[in-house]
């Protein structure tokens, strides 16, 4: 993936500046996308796509400038996108690549799994809990951009795919699985799960 970018060395490192407008959908804030990125987000994809389908970009910037990751919208592209955000930076998706090749995803899931003893009682859950706020507010930003869309929805996929479409958690999963990380990156999206 680095192949796409040999010449990234040669560009002034970015200081990240923090005069980027926001956008917000379903109460959550995110850097707006602008035009300019949109050459490099095609590159990071390896497919064309216009602007209407990125409704956000990473806060941070890599060290040459560009967008770490996207948020993709799930109804204005030529096909349907139900993980909403995937990292696009070929040097970010290539540490997450040798981070799940040294077991680290799988970790995660573990440390998901098990009750902190040493946690308040009432916070033993805390863990499932902050994914489950994670699903709700994926669910909440699909639903808020894809809301002029539903009737486009149902006539693809039908009213039960539709429902379950729209109120699918992060990166597509069932809204009520909390237990495994998943890992949505370009060019494919890997998934890791039980
Ligand atoms: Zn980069």
């Amino acid at each position: 993936m680095s192949i796409l970018y040999n010449n990234e060395d040669n560009v002034t490192p970015n200081t990240n500046d923090d005069s980027f407008n926001t956008t917000t959908v379903a109460g959550c804030t995110f850097r707006q996308q602008t035009i300019d990125h949109l050459d490099t987000i095609e590159r990071q994809l390896q497919h064309p796509i216009k602007s209407e389908q990125v409704f956000s970009l990473s806060t941070n910037l890599c060290k040459y400038g560009h967008p770490q990751a996207v948020g993709l919208h799930p109804t204005k592209g030529p096909k349907l996108v139900s993980g909403l955000f995937r990292l696009s930076c070929p040097l970010l998706c290539e540490a997450i690549d040798t981070y799940e090749n040294e077991g680290g995803v799988r970790q995660l899931s573990d440390w998901l799994r098990i009750k902190d003893k040493d946690r308040d009682r009432d916070d033993l859950d805390w863990k499932q809990n902050g994914y489950q706020a994670a699903n709700e507010a994926q669910k909440n930003i699909r639903m808020e951009l894809a809301k002029d869309d539903t009737n486009k929805l149902v006539q693809k996929m039908g009213e039960y795919n539709a429902q379950r479409f729209l109120s699918s958690g992060v990166a597509g999963i069932p809204p009520s699985q909390t237990y495994n990380v998943k890992v949505s990156r370009t060019p494919f999206d890997l998934d890791i799960g039980v």
